[in-house]
């Protein structure tokens, strides 16, 4: 009898040593992931690879959806979940997105980067290190638990997302659904040594500015839509500056305001002036700056701007923009400080810290509507995530992976 209940016990030491059994099988899906692309809202396939292996592993599954009525684009999600022991579990949510950011231009590559190629302990390809090296070690956390869920008393939701790089659409699609948890674990954008537990706030502008054509020789009659456009860019770098210089740091983060535009298209020829430009802008922020006062400022502007030229002015602001968000030190922070103290003793300190990118860390709910404790964590180093030549580090597959199925073991118990 002792032996039998000895044995179905859930050693810490048990479950690292299945992790560490699975890592090679896992850097493979890594590759397999890799080798599907999923730039952007283009998830399909990779959602359905990674559908099928939840399935495989015997996990219940569900495929929530957002879609944005503005422009028509869909969000899709596929959750996958091992229910625990007793009625009405704790629940446990471990969270990556399957959406990269687009390859501009292939021929700056080193290596294609639709192939997954692995040299010197590295593997390159788009979006390997953010996020598919996350959505890899999830399916691993996943088949690791997926052999005593039911002896843990807590359910663990294993949510595949999309649209993550575009503001978190893929995780708002699983709380919309219902999924809610206590504790909610995001496997992006974090070194083994770092754990990450606020952002700054974000808003994504589609603007435009629209007038009449005129040939070129007489370009002086009219006013141009791209010089418009670049004058309303200087204008909010002024007002970027501005906050900076008011509101110097926030969370750690120094200057923490800034301006991207990231597109601008305006025009066919050097014949003519353009009759409409057309510019993608993104915007970061800190408290006390909200979306709301954001948009009013860059409205204001370009209005200005706008009556001045007689140009006409339109915007298009992101579905969902989102204020800063922080939960720092929370419950589940403290808790992966510790087992990341207790495993790799002796290493560099772990730090947690806020992030100047966006995350999702926001949608993550209580079933009385609170913050759940939530933060980043993993999949480890790498570089060039959203450039050419991304790469993830190997090495970190494994130790990353241990660090987090002890956590969700230790939480659990
Ligand atoms: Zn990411």
């Amino acid at each position: 009898m002792m032996k039998q209940s000895m044995d179905k016990r859930v050693t810490e030491s048990g479950l690292r040593e299945e992790v560490a059994k699975l890592g090679d099988k896992y850097v493979s899906v890594l590759q397999e992931l890799v080798c599907c692309p999923s730039a952007m809202h283009d998830v399909t396939n990779c959602i359905r690879l990674v559908k099928n292996k939840m399935v495989t592993l015997g996990l219940d599954v569900t495929q929530p959806v957002l879609r944005d009525d503005k422009t028509g684009i869909s969000f899709p999600a596929v959750v996958g979940s091992l229910r625990g022991a007793g009625v009405g579990p704790k629940t446990f949510v471990v969270n990556a997105h399957v959406d990269t950011a687009p390859v501009e231009d292939v021929s700056s590559w080193s290596s294609n980067p639709y192939k997954a190629v692995i040299a010197n302990g590295k593997m390159y390809g788009r979006g390997v290190l953010d996020d598919k090296a996350g959505i890899a070690m999830m399916l691993l956390l996943a088949d690791a638990f997926s052999h005593f869920h039911k002896r843990l008393p807590a359910t663990l939701l294993f949510e595949c997302v999309s649209g993550d790089e575009s503001g978190g659409h893929g995780s708002k699609a699983c709380l919309d659904a219902g999924k809610l948890c206590d504790a909610a674990l995001v496997i992006d954008g974090a070194d083994p040594l770092s754990i990450i537990d606020a952002h700054l706030g974000q808003v994504w502008l589609n603007l435009y500015f629209a007038g009449k054509a005129a040939a070129s020789c007489s370009a002086r009659r009219v006013h141009s839509p791209l010089l418009a456009a670049v004058s309303l860019l200087k204008g909010i770098e002024g007002q970027v500056e501005e906050w900076c210089c008011s509101n110097p740091s926030w969370e750690g983060i120094q200057k923490p305001y800034f301006v991207n535009a990231g597109r601008i298209h305006s025009g066919t020829w050097a014949g003519a002036t353009p009759e409409r430009c057309e510019m993608s802008v993104q915007i970061g922020f800190a408290p006390p700056v909200t979306v709301e006062s954001v948009c009013l400022k860059v409205n204001d502007m370009a209005d200005k701007i706008a009556a001045e030229t007689g140009l006409k002015f339109g915007c298009n602001v992101d579905l969902l923009c989102h204020d800063a968000f922080a939960s720092r030190d929370n419950n589940l922070v403290e808790m992966l400080k510790t087992v990341i103290r207790d495993l790799r003793g002796g290493e560099s300190p772990v730090v947690s810290h806020a992030v100047t990118g966006h995350c999702d860390l926001r949608y993550f709910r209580r079933n009385d509507g609170t913050p759940a404790d939530a933060c980043l964590y993993g999949p480890g180093g790498g570089g060039n995530p959203h450039a050419c030549d991304e790469f993830y580090e190997i090495s970190h597959f494994v130790p990353v992976a241990q660090n987090i199925a002890t956590t969700i073991l230790r939480w659990s118990s």
